[in-house]
Protein backbone atom coordinates (compact mmCIF):
# COMPACT_ATOMS: atom_id res chain seq x y z
CA UNK A 1 0.00 0.00 0.00
CA UNK A 2 0.92 3.54 -0.51
CA UNK A 3 0.94 6.08 2.75
CA UNK A 4 1.45 9.08 2.10
CA UNK A 5 2.29 11.39 4.66
CA UNK A 6 3.64 14.44 2.73
CA UNK A 7 0.64 16.68 3.04
CA UNK A 8 2.73 19.94 3.75
CA UNK A 9 4.15 19.21 -0.27
CA UNK A 10 0.63 18.89 -1.86
CA UNK A 11 -2.05 17.54 -0.81
CA UNK A 12 -4.78 14.88 -2.98
CA UNK A 13 -7.11 16.96 -4.96
CA UNK A 14 -10.45 16.22 -2.68
CA UNK A 15 -12.68 14.78 -4.72
CA UNK A 16 -15.97 17.55 -3.90
CA UNK A 17 -13.50 20.04 -5.20
CA UNK A 18 -12.70 18.13 -8.47
CA UNK A 19 -16.91 18.14 -8.96
CA UNK A 20 -17.12 21.24 -8.33
CA UNK A 21 -14.32 22.41 -10.92
CA UNK A 22 -15.59 20.06 -13.47
CA UNK A 23 -18.81 21.65 -13.02
CA UNK A 24 -17.51 24.94 -14.13
CA UNK A 25 -16.35 23.63 -17.79
CA UNK A 26 -19.59 21.21 -17.91
CA UNK A 27 -20.22 20.91 -21.82
CA UNK A 28 -24.16 21.04 -20.84
CA UNK A 29 -23.63 24.53 -19.66
CA UNK A 30 -21.84 26.05 -22.98
CA UNK A 31 -18.52 28.05 -22.91
CA UNK A 32 -17.17 29.87 -20.05
CA UNK A 33 -16.42 33.43 -20.96
CA UNK A 34 -13.61 35.73 -20.10
CA UNK A 35 -14.94 37.37 -16.87
CA UNK A 36 -14.24 40.78 -18.21
CA UNK A 37 -16.71 40.84 -21.14
CA UNK A 38 -19.94 41.22 -20.98
CA UNK A 39 -21.94 38.20 -22.76
CA UNK A 40 -24.14 35.32 -20.95
CA UNK A 41 -20.62 33.18 -21.14
CA UNK A 42 -18.32 35.88 -19.20
CA UNK A 43 -21.19 36.59 -17.00
CA UNK A 44 -21.49 33.44 -15.93
CA UNK A 45 -17.32 33.57 -15.86
CA UNK A 46 -17.57 36.74 -13.76
CA UNK A 47 -20.64 35.30 -10.77
CA UNK A 48 -18.25 32.49 -10.54
CA UNK A 49 -15.39 33.96 -10.02
CA UNK A 50 -17.18 36.75 -7.25
CA UNK A 51 -18.76 34.03 -5.34
CA UNK A 52 -15.40 32.29 -5.22
CA UNK A 53 -13.90 35.90 -4.19
CA UNK A 54 -16.38 36.19 -1.58
CA UNK A 55 -16.08 32.87 0.10
CA UNK A 56 -12.22 33.08 0.23
CA UNK A 57 -12.65 36.34 1.66
CA UNK A 58 -15.29 34.80 4.57
CA UNK A 59 -12.60 32.03 5.17
CA UNK A 60 -10.03 34.94 5.65
CA UNK A 61 -12.54 37.44 7.92
CA UNK A 62 -11.60 39.78 5.12
CA UNK A 63 -13.31 42.60 2.81
CA UNK A 64 -13.92 40.40 -1.00
CA UNK A 65 -11.90 43.58 -2.18
CA UNK A 66 -8.64 42.53 -0.38
CA UNK A 67 -8.93 39.23 -2.47
CA UNK A 68 -6.37 38.67 -4.93
CA UNK A 69 -6.27 35.78 -6.71
CA UNK A 70 -2.62 34.29 -8.01
CA UNK A 71 -1.25 31.54 -9.11
CA UNK A 72 -0.14 30.55 -5.76
CA UNK A 73 1.63 30.82 -2.62
CA UNK A 74 4.71 32.18 -4.36
CA UNK A 75 3.38 34.32 -6.62
CA UNK A 76 1.52 36.12 -3.64
CA UNK A 77 4.69 36.43 -1.94
CA UNK A 78 6.48 38.05 -4.70
CA UNK A 79 3.57 40.19 -4.92
CA UNK A 80 3.40 41.02 -1.26
CA UNK A 81 7.41 41.58 -0.58
CA UNK A 82 8.34 43.07 -4.05
CA UNK A 83 5.25 45.55 -4.42
CA UNK A 84 5.39 47.18 -1.45
CA UNK A 85 9.47 47.46 -1.13
CA UNK A 86 8.76 49.23 -5.31
CA UNK A 87 6.31 51.44 -3.84
CA UNK A 88 9.02 52.46 -0.94
CA UNK A 89 12.00 52.76 -2.83
CA UNK A 90 9.74 54.96 -5.16
CA UNK A 91 8.61 57.40 -2.91
CA UNK A 92 11.55 57.42 -0.06
CA UNK A 93 14.57 56.41 -2.14
CA UNK A 94 14.86 53.28 0.53
CA UNK A 95 13.26 49.81 1.89
CA UNK A 96 14.04 47.92 5.11
CA UNK A 97 11.92 44.38 4.88
CA UNK A 98 12.50 42.35 8.07
CA UNK A 99 11.59 38.57 7.71
CA UNK A 100 11.62 35.42 9.88
CA UNK A 101 15.22 33.77 9.32
CA UNK A 102 12.42 30.26 8.85
CA UNK A 103 10.01 31.88 6.20
CA UNK A 104 9.69 29.68 3.22
CA UNK A 105 12.11 30.42 -0.44
CA UNK A 106 8.77 31.93 -1.49
CA UNK A 107 9.41 34.86 0.64
CA UNK A 108 13.00 34.70 1.75
CA UNK A 109 13.96 35.07 -2.25
CA UNK A 110 11.83 37.68 -2.89
CA UNK A 111 13.32 39.52 -0.03
CA UNK A 112 16.28 39.02 -1.56
CA UNK A 113 15.08 40.17 -5.05
CA UNK A 114 13.91 42.82 -2.77
CA UNK A 115 17.84 43.46 -1.62
CA UNK A 116 19.13 43.57 -5.19
CA UNK A 117 16.96 46.24 -6.16
CA UNK A 118 17.86 48.36 -3.17
CA UNK A 119 16.09 47.35 -0.14
CA UNK A 120 17.77 46.64 3.04
CA UNK A 121 16.70 43.36 4.43
CA UNK A 122 17.42 41.78 7.71
CA UNK A 123 16.28 38.76 8.86
CA UNK A 124 14.73 38.05 12.09
CA UNK A 125 16.28 35.19 14.97
CA UNK A 126 14.07 32.54 16.06
CA UNK A 127 14.71 30.57 19.46
CA UNK A 128 15.56 27.44 19.73
CA UNK A 129 12.18 26.01 19.50
CA UNK A 130 11.84 27.53 15.73
CA UNK A 131 9.47 30.50 17.15
CA UNK A 132 10.44 34.36 16.48
CA UNK A 133 11.83 36.30 18.88
CA UNK A 134 9.81 38.94 20.46
CA UNK A 135 12.60 40.91 21.34
CA UNK A 136 14.67 40.55 18.43
CA UNK A 137 11.37 41.96 16.50
CA UNK A 138 11.31 44.61 18.72
CA UNK A 139 14.77 45.55 18.77
CA UNK A 140 14.77 45.34 14.79
CA UNK A 141 11.74 47.33 14.35
CA UNK A 142 12.14 51.35 13.62
CA UNK A 143 10.60 54.10 11.69
CA UNK A 144 12.12 53.07 8.71
CA UNK A 145 11.11 49.49 8.68
CA UNK A 146 8.69 48.73 5.19
CA UNK A 147 7.14 44.97 5.30
CA UNK A 148 7.43 42.63 8.10
CA UNK A 149 6.71 39.07 7.21
CA UNK A 150 6.00 36.45 9.44
CA UNK A 151 4.61 33.37 8.65
CA UNK A 152 1.66 31.74 10.32
CA UNK A 153 3.27 28.37 10.72
CA UNK A 154 6.51 27.13 9.30
CA UNK A 155 6.37 24.77 6.55
CA UNK A 156 8.94 22.46 7.60
CA UNK A 157 8.76 22.10 11.69
CA UNK A 158 4.61 23.04 11.74
CA UNK A 159 5.97 25.56 14.80
CA UNK A 160 3.11 28.19 14.52
CA UNK A 161 4.47 31.38 15.16
CA UNK A 162 2.99 34.42 17.18
CA UNK A 163 1.57 36.82 14.19
CA UNK A 164 -0.66 38.35 16.48
CA UNK A 165 2.08 39.77 18.75
CA UNK A 166 4.35 40.52 15.86
CA UNK A 167 1.45 42.60 14.41
CA UNK A 168 0.72 43.78 17.86
CA UNK A 169 4.63 44.86 18.40
CA UNK A 170 4.67 46.39 14.18
CA UNK A 171 1.66 49.04 14.98
CA UNK A 172 3.50 50.10 18.26
CA UNK A 173 7.08 50.40 16.89
CA UNK A 174 6.57 50.69 12.71
CA UNK A 175 3.26 51.74 12.43
CA UNK A 176 3.81 52.79 8.92
CA UNK A 177 5.50 49.12 8.58
CA UNK A 178 2.81 46.86 6.59
CA UNK A 179 2.33 43.18 7.91
CA UNK A 180 2.59 40.18 5.41
CA UNK A 181 1.54 36.71 6.57
CA UNK A 182 2.57 33.37 4.60
CA UNK A 183 -0.74 31.23 5.98
CA UNK A 184 -0.11 28.32 3.54
CA UNK A 185 0.95 25.48 5.83
CA UNK A 186 -1.79 26.84 8.63
CA UNK A 187 -4.49 27.14 6.11
CA UNK A 188 -5.69 23.77 7.05
CA UNK A 189 -5.84 24.26 10.42
CA UNK A 190 -5.70 27.46 11.90
CA UNK A 191 -8.83 29.71 11.75
CA UNK A 192 -7.12 32.28 10.02
CA UNK A 193 -10.02 35.20 10.64
CA UNK A 194 -8.98 35.28 13.82
CA UNK A 195 -5.48 34.45 14.02
CA UNK A 196 -4.56 36.74 10.82
CA UNK A 197 -6.83 39.39 11.52
CA UNK A 198 -4.78 42.74 12.06
CA UNK A 199 -1.68 41.69 9.45
CA UNK A 200 -2.32 43.46 6.43
CA UNK A 201 -1.59 41.03 3.54
CA UNK A 202 -1.97 36.95 4.07
CA UNK A 203 -1.47 34.28 1.59
CA UNK A 204 -2.73 31.11 0.40
CA UNK A 205 -2.38 28.14 -1.80
CA UNK A 206 -5.05 25.84 -2.72
CA UNK A 207 -3.09 22.69 -3.17
CA UNK A 208 -2.06 22.62 0.28
CA UNK A 209 -5.62 22.38 1.25
CA UNK A 210 -7.33 19.99 -1.06
CA UNK A 211 -7.34 22.28 -4.21
CA UNK A 212 -5.51 22.30 -6.81
CA UNK A 213 -2.10 23.21 -8.04
CA UNK A 214 -1.63 26.92 -9.84
CA UNK A 215 -3.93 28.47 -7.65
CA UNK A 216 -3.40 30.98 -4.28
CA UNK A 217 -4.61 34.38 -2.94
CA UNK A 218 -2.96 37.50 -1.49
CA UNK A 219 -5.03 39.13 0.51
CA UNK A 220 -4.72 43.01 0.67
CA UNK A 221 -5.82 45.28 3.26
CA UNK A 222 -6.97 48.77 1.96
CA UNK A 223 -4.10 50.33 3.73
CA UNK A 224 -1.45 48.70 1.68
CA UNK A 225 -0.10 50.41 -1.79
CA UNK A 226 2.03 47.95 -3.45
CA UNK A 227 2.47 47.73 -7.41
CA UNK A 228 1.92 45.17 -9.47
CA UNK A 229 4.34 42.22 -10.69
CA UNK A 230 2.44 41.73 -13.82
CA UNK A 231 1.49 44.79 -16.21
CA UNK A 232 -1.61 43.92 -18.76
CA UNK A 233 -5.27 44.34 -18.63
CA UNK A 234 -5.71 45.51 -14.82
CA UNK A 235 -7.60 42.68 -13.75
CA UNK A 236 -8.15 41.97 -9.52
CA UNK A 237 -8.34 46.03 -9.35
CA UNK A 238 -5.19 46.88 -11.31
CA UNK A 239 -3.14 44.69 -8.87
CA UNK A 240 -2.42 41.08 -10.70
CA UNK A 241 -3.41 41.31 -14.29
CA UNK A 242 -3.89 38.49 -16.36
CA UNK A 243 -7.21 36.90 -17.43
CA UNK A 244 -8.69 34.79 -14.24
CA UNK A 245 -8.04 31.51 -13.61
CA UNK A 246 -11.97 30.39 -12.50
CA UNK A 247 -11.67 27.10 -12.64
CA UNK A 248 -8.87 27.46 -10.19
CA UNK A 249 -10.77 30.07 -7.98
CA UNK A 250 -13.74 28.08 -7.79
CA UNK A 251 -11.34 25.27 -6.31
CA UNK A 252 -9.88 26.84 -3.89
CA UNK A 253 -12.98 28.05 -2.55
CA UNK A 254 -14.56 24.58 -2.60
CA UNK A 255 -11.70 23.47 -0.48
CA UNK A 256 -11.57 26.15 2.07
CA UNK A 257 -15.44 25.54 2.52
CA UNK A 258 -14.90 22.17 3.51
CA UNK A 259 -11.68 22.79 5.37
CA UNK A 260 -14.01 25.45 7.57
CA UNK A 261 -16.29 23.27 7.87
CA UNK A 262 -14.23 20.12 9.48
CA UNK A 263 -11.57 21.68 10.63
CA UNK A 264 -12.08 21.16 14.32
CA UNK A 265 -12.48 17.49 13.85
CA UNK A 266 -10.02 16.72 11.40
CA UNK A 267 -7.36 18.40 13.83
CA UNK A 268 -8.59 16.09 16.82
CA UNK A 269 -8.43 13.08 14.49
CA UNK A 270 -5.04 14.01 12.88
CA UNK A 271 -3.35 14.67 16.24
CA UNK A 272 -3.91 11.74 17.45
CA UNK A 273 -2.66 10.10 14.44
CA UNK A 274 0.57 12.27 14.50
CA UNK A 275 0.74 11.63 17.88
CA UNK A 276 0.59 7.73 17.94
CA UNK A 277 2.90 7.45 14.73
CA UNK A 278 5.63 9.97 17.01
CA UNK A 279 5.04 7.42 19.71
CA UNK A 280 5.72 4.20 18.00
CA UNK A 281 8.21 5.61 15.96
CA UNK A 282 10.45 7.01 18.40
CA UNK A 283 10.23 3.92 21.09
CA UNK A 284 11.17 1.75 17.76
CA UNK A 285 13.85 3.74 16.56
CA UNK A 286 16.74 4.16 18.58
CA UNK A 287 18.03 7.49 18.88
CA UNK A 288 15.10 8.79 16.95
CA UNK A 289 14.24 12.29 18.33
CA UNK A 290 11.40 14.79 18.04
CA UNK A 291 12.90 18.04 16.58
CA UNK A 292 10.31 20.31 17.61
CA UNK A 293 10.84 20.93 21.70
CA UNK A 294 8.07 19.69 23.82
CA UNK A 295 5.41 22.33 24.50
CA UNK A 296 5.51 24.22 21.11
CA UNK A 297 2.62 25.07 19.31
CA UNK A 298 2.90 22.78 16.56
CA UNK A 299 0.23 22.13 13.46
CA UNK A 300 -1.77 18.99 14.47
CA UNK A 301 -0.43 17.15 11.01
CA UNK A 302 3.37 17.71 11.20
CA UNK A 303 6.11 15.70 12.45
CA UNK A 304 9.43 16.29 12.13
CA UNK A 305 11.87 13.79 13.82
CA UNK A 306 15.81 13.43 13.45
CA UNK A 307 17.25 10.38 12.68
CA UNK A 308 20.97 9.37 13.80
CA UNK A 309 22.68 7.33 11.57
CA UNK A 310 20.94 7.92 8.27
CA UNK A 311 21.41 10.37 5.29
CA UNK A 312 17.89 11.57 4.53
CA UNK A 313 18.02 11.29 0.52
CA UNK A 314 18.81 7.52 0.96
CA UNK A 315 16.02 7.54 3.72
CA UNK A 316 13.67 8.81 1.65
CA UNK A 317 13.94 6.73 -1.28
CA UNK A 318 14.32 3.69 0.76
CA UNK A 319 11.28 4.82 2.19
CA UNK A 320 9.30 5.63 -0.76
CA UNK A 321 10.19 2.13 -2.66
CA UNK A 322 8.55 0.76 0.24
CA UNK A 323 5.29 2.71 -0.36
CA UNK A 324 5.63 5.61 2.42
CA UNK A 325 5.68 9.35 0.46
CA UNK A 326 7.29 11.88 3.17
CA UNK A 327 10.07 14.37 2.53
CA UNK A 328 13.24 16.00 4.23
CA UNK A 329 11.33 19.58 4.54
CA UNK A 330 13.07 21.39 2.06
CA UNK A 331 13.87 20.38 -1.22
CA UNK A 332 14.86 23.01 -4.36
CA UNK A 333 13.43 22.71 -7.45
CA UNK A 334 16.06 19.75 -8.99
CA UNK A 335 14.15 17.85 -5.95
CA UNK A 336 17.84 17.89 -4.13
CA UNK A 337 17.85 18.15 -0.66
CA UNK A 338 19.23 21.48 0.60
CA UNK A 339 20.86 22.05 4.13
CA UNK A 340 17.78 23.26 6.33
CA UNK A 341 18.10 26.96 7.04
CA UNK A 342 15.50 26.15 9.40
CA UNK A 343 17.15 23.83 11.46
CA UNK A 344 20.35 25.62 11.02
CA UNK A 345 18.25 28.70 12.82
CA UNK A 346 17.17 25.99 15.80
CA UNK A 347 20.39 25.40 15.95
CA UNK A 348 19.83 21.99 15.54
CA UNK A 349 23.01 20.00 14.77
CA UNK A 350 23.98 19.64 11.26
CA UNK A 351 24.86 15.66 12.13
CA UNK A 352 21.59 15.47 13.34
CA UNK A 353 19.67 17.68 10.74
CA UNK A 354 21.54 14.95 8.38
CA UNK A 355 19.00 13.11 9.30
CA UNK A 356 15.84 14.89 9.41
CA UNK A 357 12.36 13.44 7.94
CA UNK A 358 9.26 15.25 7.63
CA UNK A 359 5.36 13.57 8.05
CA UNK A 360 2.93 15.42 7.26
CA UNK A 361 -0.50 13.81 7.86
CA UNK A 362 -3.71 15.72 6.49
CA UNK A 363 -7.53 15.30 5.90
CA UNK A 364 -6.77 12.30 3.82
CA UNK A 365 -4.67 10.60 6.18
CA UNK A 366 -6.16 6.93 7.22
CA UNK A 367 -4.69 5.06 10.49
CA UNK A 368 -4.14 2.08 8.34
CA UNK A 369 -1.95 4.37 6.67
CA UNK A 370 -0.20 5.36 10.04
CA UNK A 371 0.23 1.42 10.35
CA UNK A 372 1.82 1.30 7.44
CA UNK A 373 5.12 3.81 8.15
CA UNK A 374 4.92 2.35 11.84
CA UNK A 375 5.41 -0.72 10.53
CA UNK A 376 8.07 0.22 7.16
CA UNK A 377 9.86 3.09 8.83
CA UNK A 378 11.93 1.30 11.65
CA UNK A 379 12.46 -1.42 9.71
CA UNK A 380 14.16 0.69 6.69
CA UNK A 381 16.18 2.61 9.21
CA UNK A 382 17.73 -0.57 10.43
CA UNK A 383 18.53 -2.07 6.94
CA UNK A 384 20.26 1.64 6.18
CA UNK A 385 22.10 1.72 9.37
CA UNK A 386 23.06 -2.37 8.92
CA UNK A 387 24.46 -1.23 5.70
CA UNK A 388 26.24 1.64 7.18
N1 LIG B 1 4.73 29.24 1.53
C1 LIG B 1 4.77 28.09 2.22
C2 LIG B 1 4.85 28.15 3.72
C3 LIG B 1 4.76 26.87 1.56
O1 LIG B 1 4.82 25.73 2.25
C4 LIG B 1 4.70 26.87 0.14
C5 LIG B 1 4.74 25.59 -0.60
O2 LIG B 1 5.38 24.66 -0.20
C6 LIG B 1 4.63 28.10 -0.54
C7 LIG B 1 4.64 29.26 0.19
C8 LIG B 1 4.54 28.16 -2.03
O3 LIG B 1 3.23 27.89 -2.48
P1 LIG B 1 2.97 27.43 -3.98
O4 LIG B 1 3.43 26.02 -4.10
O5 LIG B 1 1.48 27.57 -4.15
O6 LIG B 1 3.69 28.37 -4.87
Amino acid sequence: MTSYLDHGATTPLRPEVAAAMAQVHAPGLGPLGNPTGSHPPAQRARRLLEEARDEVAVFLGRDPADIVFTSGGTEAANLAVLGTVEVALRARGEAVVLHTVVEHPAVRESARAAEAAGAERRELPVDPAGVLDPDALARALSSRATLVAVMAANNETGVVQPVADAVDAVRRRAPQAAVFTDAVQAAPWLDLAEVTADADMVSLSAHKVGGPVGAGVLAIGARVALTPRQHGGGQERERRSGTQDVAGAVGLAAALRLVASERAAAATRVQGQRDRLADGLLAEIEGAVRTVRPGTAVLPGHLHVCIPGVQREELLVALGREGVCVSGGSSCASGALEPSHVLAAMGVAPGLAAGAVRFTLGYATTDAEVDCALDVVPAVVAALRRRG
